[in-house]
């Protein structure tokens, strides 16, 4: 009995010892620099007193019985099951004219400025005081740097010309082939690319937007819902950027990863035409479908608190691109996630430090995308404070399952990052290679 404890007692101290030095590992990685010191401190201490206490049969017998009904106290405390609405069940599909990038690029006096505010009276003052702000990127911005902000401005040119590719002609004529294996050579293929994450599903209408806002197509064009299957392809964000929002270092990560999984989108929906089916890629300015539902149908994550997408590994840190087209592929097994909500509402943490109170952090409702793209027109970078803060964006590894089911897991999950990563941390200064170039 007592020599079961004892090995029970090295296996767990060691087990302990060793997760907190590779979380250190990881943090000092990511730049995260307090997440890493308490890291080491805890290692340090634990491994200390697992040192010093070794012969000691009642510190054994504590930590084996503390862990055994820690254990089982987790799975005991599951949040109870809740109906939430998965945004794609309906049949009304979002018209892109009224996302605050197509408003903003109204010009006054115009045709299409003169018939959006007839329509939507209740937007034009918003918009107007949006339009007077110094702008993204620009000069007169708050977080404006003359490096920074060029090179995520460089990001966006290349978008800009990646437009041009997005659709194509199909070379080949179609030869049906068998979708697991197609399916398999695409996920070979995004592999090589690059892709760090990625999900297919089926499109629905309501995937599709209703009329065209801001993409290469005419404003206000019908948009045709075209294609049958989507692949959502995800490029991940990186902290040591995303932990600097809202200054400059985070919108050159923002251009960069969505310049990235737009090149990725181009070249796999070419590939896809040259396979004999038609095929489109949406990128970046130039989506004719709204990525973040389809995410959600392809079982990349789901909806949190902030109304931002969350994937299951990289939380909300990541930036979508998508292909649709006719050839037929295999769907992801994963379903949409509707289980980040419980969660969130323990954590609440992104409406805790947004800078411009855009989620409400008393009342589950809709993210204010007006307040928050005033906000980054004033700042001028897309501040992205809301993703860098969120529990789920951090490296907990299957933690973050637990805490998603079980309450009590989530209640450690919140605890845990409020002193690793800081309740309300302050924006972690520019990357010291930056620093001159201000
Ligand atoms: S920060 Fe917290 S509340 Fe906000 S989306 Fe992330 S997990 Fe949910
Ligand atoms: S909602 Fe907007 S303003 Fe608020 S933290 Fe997120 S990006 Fe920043």
């Amino acid at each position: 009995m007592e020599s079961s404890l004892q090995y029970s007692f090295f296996v767990l101290s060691g087990v302990t010892v060793l997760l907190t030095a590779v979380f250190a590992t990881v943090n000092f990685k990511a730049g995260q620099i307090r997440a890493g010191i308490i890291s080491v401190l805890t290692a340090v201490i634990l491994s200390t007193a697992f040192f010093l206490l070794r012969n000691s049969t009642v510190f054994s017998y504590c930590v084996v019985t503390f862990s055994a009904l820690a254990a089982v106290a987790v799975f005991v405390f599951r949040y109870p099951a809740e109906k939430r609405n998965t945004s794609s069940d309906g049949n009304t599909r979002f018209d892109e004219r009224n996302i605050s990038f197509a408003r903003y690029r109204l010009q006054p006096g115009s045709d299409a400025y003169t018939s959006y505010y007839t329509e939507n009276p209740h937007k034009e003052d918003v918009d107007t005081r949006t339009r007077a702000l110094p702008g993204l990127l620009s000069k007169n911005s708050r977080y404006y740097h003359r490096l920074n902000s060029a090179a995520a401005d460089a990001s966006f040119y290349l978008l800009q010309h990646l437009k041009g590719a997005v659709d194509g002609p199909v070379t080949e004529r179609a030869q049906a082939g068998d979708p697991r294996f197609l399916t398999e050579y695409l996920r070979r293929l995004m592999k090589l690319y690059g892709v760090k994450c990625y999900g297919i599903t089926k499109v629905k209408p309501v995937h599709y937007y209703s009329h065209s806002g801001r993409g290469a197509g005419n404003y206000g064009a019908e948009i045709q819902a075209e294609h049958s299957y989507a692949v959502v392809l995800c490029s991940e964000m990186k902290p040591e950027f995303t932990s600097t929002a809202p200054l400059s270092p985070e919108v050159i990560e923002t251009g960069l990863r969505y310049a990235e999984s737009g090149v990725w989108a181009v070249q796999l929906a070419a590939f896809i035409r040259n396979m004999g089916y038609s095929s489109r890629a949406h990128i970046d300015g130039d989506y004719q479908v709204v990525a973040p539902l389809l995410a959600l149908d392809a079982g990349l994550g789901g909806f949190g608190w902030s109304s931002i997408f969350l994937t299951r590994k990289y939380g909300p840190r990541v930036r979508f691109s998508v292909v649709t087209t006719n050839m037929e592929l295999q769907v992801s097994e994963e379903k949409p996630s509707t289980d980040f909500l419980s969660f969130c509402r323990v954590c609440r943490k992104c409406a805790v430090n947004c800078p411009s109170r855009a989620i409400n952090p008393d009342r589950l409702e809709k993210l204010n995308a007006d307040r928050c793209f005033m906000y980054w027109n004033s700042v001028g970078t897309d501040c992205g404070k809301c993703l860098a803060v969120c529990p789920m964006g951090h490296p907990w590894g299957p933690l973050k399952t637990l805490a998603l089911r079980y309450r009590l897991a989530g209640w450690v999950l919140k605890g845990l990052d409020d002193v690793f990563y800081g309740r309300k941390p302050p924006a972690k200064p520019l990357l010291k290679w930056m620093v001159k170039g201000k």
